[in-house]
């Protein structure tokens, strides 16, 4: 394998545009976002170097991850990024799978239902995931402009799925700041363009950078009730010792819904993604 610059599991490799300056990783700034706290950056390649770490390490993965430590999507890099799918999709004969909470001109999805076809002509999947973590106003701190609205990325959403996209719904991580009914209300009134819904348990270090800009009240016992201390993260192999806010009341309560409107859901993407090749795909 060559020299590692991106992030492989042996079914997954995840890629980016890699940090936006040497100062600022992201054009996004969320207050949730694990890069701040320790989650691996990625390397800061040209296109014709990630295809060919792509190329070379074929034989370690099955599926594409446009996503990891960057929202490579969002302006200024939205052509750049949609120009890497388009060369993937022609060069590596894959399953893909980007992630963003942009939004789209009338020329990218021109150059999305491209991308989408090439992909249904070889016979692999283009799923495009849009991030979207809370509805409510009154948490609007989490996702600062200028993201866009959660109103605006559920347009992105019926946009895609009405180009024939296999289309995914990131509420991820579900957090306590977050109320459940904020979930319920995004799958709603995104209900019928939506095939796979994601959840995700929350990670963050104590005191730390993630702690203090979604907990700016600190943390109360009904929160950390749903804490355990010193894991690791299993979509990145960082060293840092997280704690994980994780409830089942949240899991549960999105889970039947879903189930409701016929969504596949899941807390983990490669399960959601086998689940829907396998009875949908
Ligand atoms: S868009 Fe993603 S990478 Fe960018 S700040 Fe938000 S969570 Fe972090």
């Amino acid at each position: 394998m060559s020299e590692k610059l991106f992030f492989l599991d042996g079914k997954r490799a995840m890629i980016s545009l890699g940090p936006l300056t040497t100062n600022q990783y992201c054009p996004y700034k969320c207050a949730f976002c694990y890069v701040q706290d320790g989650f691996k950056k990625y390397a800061n390649l040209d296109e014709d170097a990630i295809l060919k770490f792509l190329i070379d390490n074929r034989a370690h993965y099955n599926i594409i991850y446009v996503s990891g430590d960057t929202d490579s999507f969002a302006p200024p890099r939205t052509n750049r990024a949609l120009s890497l799918i388009e060369r993937i999709v022609l060069e590596t004969d894959c399953d893909v799978l980007f992630t963003t909470r942009t939004k789209f001109t009338e020329d990218n999805y021109d150059t999305l239902k491209r991308i989408i076809e090439e992909q249904r002509r070889t016979g692999n999947h283009l799923f495009a995931c849009i991030s979207i973590t809370r509805y409510s106003d009154e948490v609007s701190y989490l996702e600062p402009y200028p993201i866009p609205t959660p109103e605006e990325r559920i347009k992105v959403l019926k946009r895609l799925k009405c180009l024939g996209a296999t289309t995914v719904l990131a509420m991820r991580p579900f957090l306590p700041v977050v109320s459940v009914q904020d979930y319920l209300t995004i799958l709603e009134k995104s209900r019928g363009y939506i095939d796979i819904a994601l959840g995700e348990c929350f990670y963050f270090i104590p005191g730390g950078k993630i702690y203090k800009r979604v907990f700016p009240n600190g943390i109360n016992q009904s929160i950390a009730r749903n804490v355990t201390h010193g894991n690791k993260m299993i979509f990145d192999d960082n060293d840092e010792d997280w704690d994980i806010w994780d409830s089942s009341e949240y899991e549960d309560t999105v889970r039947n819904k879903c189930n409701e409107l016929n969504i596949i859901f899941s807390m983990h993407s490669e399960e959601a993604i086998e689940k829907y090749i396998k009875t949908r795909g």
